[in-house]
């Protein structure tokens, strides 16, 4: 479904794809005015954090990793992890300007990719207890009445005897709360609903990985309880947002955390709504 309209503040609503995802919803809910630049306009993103790059790059080496193991192939060895990150690394700095941060330049994003890696390899979370079915796995259906495909790209997806156990991985600077897991789980409800039929009859459970970037960084799996009531509420925020998308309600939302990242700051600043 494609949603074709001019608002009534003059910004086009039409969305250009036939699915959308937790991540565009999110953006939107973030600020809308980035969600239109992005989204509809499909603006450039000329730059990037090297936060959000290295996050994206420690996914593939993860992806390269258990994509491994799931043909059946021993683990990768150090080195190769860290020539799947610099190869990655290498296409996201020509496809756009990585910008470092304070204190941060391309050595110590070396430095930390090493000890991340050499992390990543010695938890538990890279030797997944079951069979791997799924990496990187796109997963899309008619989860919402009313909306185009939700699509859902899971990291991992591992079944056991006894149960379905779906993975989302993520990069931060400080280790996260088990509280800060449950609240963050509206993505992994969506991810439970798109994946019941894979495994019918089997539980299914929900889980990040959190890979932290300190000086000693850290590898844990937080589980997150799945809800059924949290799903259908997931499922309304989506129908709200969507509905507001259609409406074209779209204005910037300034925030200290989102703005001296993003990308459309010229953009935003000309926008005169
Ligand atoms: S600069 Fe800030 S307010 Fe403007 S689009 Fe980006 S996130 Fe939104």
């Amino acid at each position: 479904m494609i949603a074709a309209a001019q608002s009534s503040n003059g910004c086009d609503s039409r969305f250009q794809r036939d699915y959308i995802s937790w991540s565009a919803i999110s953006t939107y809910q973030q600020c809308p005015l980035r969600f239109y630049f992005k989204y509809l306009k499909g603006l450039d993103e000329h730059f990037l954090s090297a936060s959000f790059a290295f996050g994206g790059v420690v996914h593939s080496a993860a992806e390269f990793h258990f994509n491994e193991l799931m043909a059946g192939n021993p683990s990768p060895d150090h080195d190769t992890l860290l020539g799947v990150f610099w190869e990655e690394w290498k296409t996201r700095s020509e496809a756009a300007e990585i910008r470092f941060g304070k204190k941060e330049d391309l050595n110590s994003i070396a430095k930390t990719a090493d000890r991340v890696i050499e992390a990543f390899r010695e938890s538990d979370i890279a030797q997944p207890k079951g069979r791997i079915i799924g990496v990187e796995e796109e997963l899309r259906s008619e989860l919402v009445p009313g909306l185009p495909e939700v699509l859902g790209r899971v990291d991992l997806i591992v079944e056991s005897e006894d149960a379905l156990t779906i993975t989302d991985l993520k990069t931060a600077r400080t280790r996260w709360s088990s509280d800060q897991a449950e609240r963050s789980g509206e993505q992994l409800m969506l991810y439970a609903g798109l994946a019941k039929d894979l495994a019918p009859g089997k539980p299914i459970k929900l889980e990040f990985a959190v890979v932290t970037k300190g000086a000693k960084p850290t590898v844990e799996s937080l589980p997150v309880s799945f809800d059924q009531q949290r799903l259908d509420r997931t499922q309304l925020i989506m129908r709200r947002v969507w509905d507001s998308i259609q409406d074209g309600h779209f204005f910037p939302s300034p925030s200290a955390m989102n703005c001296p990242g993003c990308a459309f700051r010229g953009p935003c600043e000309a926008w005169k709504g």
